[in-house]
């Protein structure tokens, strides 16, 4: 068991600002930082790659195992790399995120990821963000947020997003896409999305990025 006094868990659905408030964060207090989502889409990108069924939750099961994953971070970038190969570009297009949930209720990925996840909070003091980090990965954590924003804002940031990476976005689609995602993640039977009980929920609906930052900042400051 990593030691949880040093562990910040940031939960939430998709586009509600984990992954830039968690890497900010992790740099503020002197942290590492471990984004989950990242080998989720590493697993889907590694099925595909070594042509597994993916509606055979055995090869799911198998290509997951076999997969040889490399998370590194050197200033607050994370790089993902699957045998070798630099992933991290290649697991953001739209056919993983749309991919994803073939594998993400797949138990034996799970537990194979959440060694991992485990393993890497082990290593030293971490800001891990993700969709089960405070209820399964670091149940013990001392410090837990769930963040969340309206699917309005959500889908308007990941389009703000996507546009400034040159993507045409077309907003209904986009919106649909998140609250598709959304339900898939809430309503799984293995590890679904939810707010850890002890869990402080930060609502960043009207917050800009550096009001979430701060006040993840200060409650992690209190806790740990
Ligand atoms: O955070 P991100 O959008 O990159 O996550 C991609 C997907 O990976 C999520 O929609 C979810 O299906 C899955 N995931 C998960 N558990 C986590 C992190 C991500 O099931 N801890």
């Amino acid at each position: 068991m990593p030691n949880i006094t040093r562990i910040v868990a940031i939960d939430g659905p998709a586009g509600a600002g984990k992954s830039t408030t968690a890497r900010r964060v992790a740099r503020a207090l002197g942290f590492a930082f471990l984004d989950t989502g990242a080998m989720y889409r590493a697993a889907t990108w590694c099925a595909l790659h070594n042509g597994a069924d993916l509606d055979a939750p055995d090869a799911l099961a198998a290509s997951t195992e076999a997969m040889e994953l490399v998370m590194n971070e050197t200033n607050g970038e994370q790089r993902v790399a699957v045998g070798g190969v630099d992933v991290t570009d290649a697991i953001r297009t739209p056919e993983i995120t749309r991919l994803i949930y073939k594998l993400d209720q797949n138990p034996a990925v799970r537990r194979r990821l959440v060694a991992l996840q485990r393993e890497i909070g082990a290593r030293g003091p971490t800001v891990a963000e993700g969709r089960d980090i405070g209820t399964v990965v670091f149940p013990e954590a001392a410090c837990k947020i769930f963040l969340d924003a309206s699917l309005e804002e959500r889908t308007r940031r990941r389009a703000r997003e996507l546009e400034s990476k040159g993507v045409a976005v077309d907003l209904e689609a986009l919106r649909a896409e998140i609250h598709d995602r959304d339900e898939k993640n809430r309503t799984r039977r293995d590890s679904p999305l939810k707010q850890a009980e002890d869990a402080v929920l930060v609502d960043t609906t009207d917050m800009t990025p550096d009001e979430v930052v701060d006040a993840i900042v200060r409650l992690a400051r209190e806790r740990l």
